[in-house]
């Protein structure tokens, strides 16, 4: 699966094109749009925001809140 965000300016697909590791949990992304009358590149965050169920290889410096998935919210994810 590929995470992407629509253009904001047109709305079209954009490619991701770069990116970088800001910290353990945070990466950023370099975006650009592929209608070429618009053109516009622009730059996302895409953050670990929660844990759902912890990992058995747990890192120290990772401290992410432990969000218990309930079955209803399983149930959409499935
Ligand atoms: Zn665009």
């Amino acid at each position: 699966m590929t995470i992407s965000i629509c253009c904001p300016h047109c709305d079209s697909r954009a490619i991701a094109r770069t990116s970088k590791a800001l910290t353990s949990t945070m990466r950023e992304i370099r975006y650009a749009c592929v209608d070429p009358e618009c053109g516009h590149t622009y730059v996302a965050t895409l953050e670990i925001v929660r844990t759902l169920s912890p990992s058995a290889k747990p890192n120290p410096s990772v401290i992410l809140p432990i969000v218990k998935v309930t079955q209803r919210q399983s149930a959409t994810h499935a």
